[in-house]
């Protein structure tokens, strides 16, 4: 396709649904229309809320606009003429985004049919080349993104070359619906917000807290194996310690306000990384005892407006699987070459096996806002650069996305949708250990800086879990399933047997729950198969007789009768944790 084809197609379609609304609904007042990467929308101010009966008419409306085939035309007008004509017809929006234009650009109109819009085009030829679109929701939309101001009415949709193309869009759309982590966090009983302790602390539930457990086993298991060390710190600290770290003056936005006890301020910590250094720093440290790993999952809290929560994607509290590496410079790119494997080991024993990897680095006219020396900085960015390649992992430079305080490693991690999440990051810091001064004594008996990198691989656990639920979809692979099989007694002189079985798995370490509610096998089953349980088992008469179960799986498969043995060694083999052999 030629490129910015799609965009035009999208930005003409936003138009056509322009001039649709205006016809039905006079009076509606314009905004702004952009394309975007999944479609459309159109910003209108109008006092009554547009219903999906709205959208539908709307459509219609937009498909009779298509059906006419008129021309986009473009003409370049005077900035008198400009505000003279949106003034008349009450367009305020129009009117203060030309008052906003800079004198000395061109301004120009774009017009089809009897609709004329103050834009930069482009657009396609002619409003029949919009064949493949539809709208698809309305939400509220603030005037150029300030809560201040006059809320609007956003309308989406999307727009593609072919039908074809837009049916297997909007396919999807609907498996990311039903796949949603809330709608499914809700169904399969993994977590909840509480209205009652505020918005953007999650519950997890004992389904969602057995899956974090395991994730947590997991994880501290692999890090042993890769000589961390652990530590547990406390949730708040003297603002003092947030003065020294420099948070109280980078970072106050994202944090809680101080909570005042006996005269002293505390605050609830935004991120682990001066607690780490504490406990470095609580011993003289040698060049001997370098490098030092320390990893916690630590909880922290960010302040974060409430319209931007969402789900456990967007939260207030979360806890992060951090660890922070203080090594001395020669070291420094082995311990990322080290964390490079860690992280595609562990992402890949998720089910994750496309990744975008990014490497933010300053940008080249904008070196004041960044803390540190050239030198510092070239050293960091090249020894992030090159562990990434002598491991071979394709990234792509971003310029001028450095934090302040040194250069990082960021992983997306695209799910079976194929939809970017934010995923493990690395950074590498020189700033931090001058700034609390965090030492260790080199093999020349002097004193030197050490440098760090924080990293987290699963991130937040929250927004992890979120995304994992989407990823299986609910249906999580064997060894992370809360539940792993369910046994379901026909008839109650089957419990005695049921139980039995139960026992037998649960000896052998898996999740076994009895169904025995006096109700119809074949419902149950229907049920368990809704909860994304692996394996039911059911047992009978035969069952009982032959010391087996009939075992049947979740997509709906019937393997039979199976002996307990055999069982528990297909799910054995099934459920084995991916091992790193690190
Ligand atoms: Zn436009
Ligand atoms: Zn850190």
């Amino acid at each position: 396709m030629e490129e910015g084809r799609l965009e035009r197609l999208r930005h003409s379609a936003s138009h056509i649904m322009a001039e649709a609304v205006q016809d039905l609904f006079p009076g509606t007042k314009l905004a702004i229309g952009p394309a975007t990467a999944e479609g459309f929308y159109y910003d209108f101010d109008r006092t009554e809320p547009f219903t999906p009966e709205d959208l539908e008419r709307v459509e219609a409306r937009m498909r009779e606009i298509v059906s006419g085939d008129y021309p986009f035309a473009c003409k370049v007008v005077g900035r008198e003429e400009a505000l003279a004509f949106f003034e008349e017809r009450g367009e305020d929006y129009k009117v203060e985004l030309i008052g906003a234009t800079p004198a000395e650009e061109p301004l120009s109109f774009y017009e089809h049919d009897h609709f004329i819009d103050f834009c930069k085009g482009p657009h396609v030829a002619r409003t029949g080349d919009v064949r493949a679109f539809k709208l698809l929701s309305v939400a509220g939309a603030y005037w150029r993104g300030d809560e201040h101001n006059k809320q609007l009415q956003r309308i989406y949709g999307t727009a593609f070359e072919t039908q074809a193309e837009l049916e297997d869009y909007l396919a999807r759309l609907e498996e990311a619906k039903k796949r949603d982590h809330r709608r499914l966090g809700r169904d399969l009983d993994l977590f909840s917000i509480q209205e009652q302790s505020g918005p953007g602390l999650i519950f997890w539930h004992p389904k969602g807290a057995m899956i974090r457990k395991l994730i947590e086993d997991f994880w501290r298991d692999e890090h042993i194996k890769r000589d961390y060390h652990f530590a547990y710190t406390p949730h708040i600290a003297s603002i003092e310690l947030w003065h020294q770290s420099g948070h109280t003056s980078n970072y106050k936005d994202s944090m809680f306000s101080p909570i005042e006890v006996e005269g002293q301020q505390y605050m609830l910590k935004p991120m682990n990384c001066p607690f780490h250094i504490q406990i470095f720093r609580s011993h003289l440290r040698s060049y001997r005892d370098l490098p030092f790993r320390l990893a916690e999952l630590g909880t922290v809290y960010r302040y974060e407006r409430s319209g931007v929560l969402h789900g456990m994607l967007r939260v207030r509290g979360f806890t992060q699987d951090d660890a922070h590496i203080f090594c001395t410079p020669d070291q420094a790119k082995a311990e990322i070459i080290k964390v490079i494997d860690l992280v595609f080991f562990m992402m890949r024993a998720f089910g994750y096996e496309d990744f975008d990897v990014e490497l933010s680095v300053r940008g080249p006219s904008d070196r004041a806002k960044y803390l540190g020396g050239d030198e510092d900085w070239a050293y960091a960015e090249a020894v992030l650069a090159e562990a990434m390649e002598e491991k071979g992992v394709p990234y792509k430079r971003m310029e001028g996305e450095a934090k302040f305080y040194g250069p990082a490693i960021d992983v997306k991690l695209m799910d079976s949708l194929g939809r970017p999440w934010q995923g493990p990051t690395i950074q590498f810091d020189f700033n931090l250990p001058q700034r609390l001064d965090v030492t260790y004594i080199g093999d020349d008996g002097k004193e030197h800086y050490v440098r760090m990198i924080h990293r987290a691989i699963i991130g937040s656990m929250e927004r992890f879990v979120g995304g994992l639920i989407e990823h299986y979809g609910g249906a999580f692979p064997l060894w992370l399933s809360p539940v792993q099989a369910l046994i379901l007694p026909i008839a109650d002189r089957h419990h005695e047997y049921a139980h039995e079985v139960k026992r037998r798995l649960q000896a052998e370490s898996f999740r076994v729950e009895v169904d025995a509610r006096n109700e119809k096998t074949g419902y149950k089953i229907r049920e368990a198969q809704l909860q994304k349980i692996p394996y039911m088992l059911v047992i009978g008469d035969r069952e009982v007789a032959a010391g087996a179960v009939a075992a049947r799986l979740r997509d709906g498969s019937d393997l039979g009768a199976v002996p307990i043995a055999d069982l528990m060694g297909r799910m054995k083999e099934e459920a084995r944790i991916p091992s790193s052999g690190a």
